[in-house]
């Protein structure tokens, strides 16, 4: 995935938590499964941020294909799937929750901080 790791809807999810009461995140920590985008150590919840195309989202953006290169783009977008399962499934073994945030649905800010909150306080 060519983008930065700092990339806008990443740092919209930070935004929407401090917004929300929850400043004590880090990111991309490596010795957990994944990396998480945003994890808080303590409360042991992770949270993945994910572009609906390259993940495979059951949305509009995700079931949108590129007409070339079919086989390469549905190849990939399937190993990602299946790396994002198994990192949530590695995870939950450590007895975090975790959390995916798809990027379409950061266009509906109230309802994301309502979804981020409900995580935060479970
Ligand atoms: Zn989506």
């Amino acid at each position: 995935v060519v983008r930065s790791k700092d990339a806008g809807p990443e740092l919209l999810v930070r935004q929407l938590l401090r917004g929300i009461g929850y400043p004590g995140y880090r990111v991309h920590r490596k010795e957990l499964p994944g990396h998480p985008d945003i994890s808080f150590m303590g409360r042991k919840k992770a949270l993945f941020v994910h572009g609906c195309f390259w993940h495979g989202h059951a949305c509009r953006h995700g079931s949108s294909r590129p007409k070339s290169n079919q086989f390469y783009w549905h190849a990939k977008i399937e190993r990602n799937m299946a790396r994002d399962k198994a990192n949530e499934v590695k995870l939950s073994q450590l007895g975090w929750s975790v959390l995916t945030v798809w990027e379409c649905e950061l266009r509906f800010r109230e309802e994301a901080s309502k979804k981020l909150a409900a995580f935060m306080a479970d």
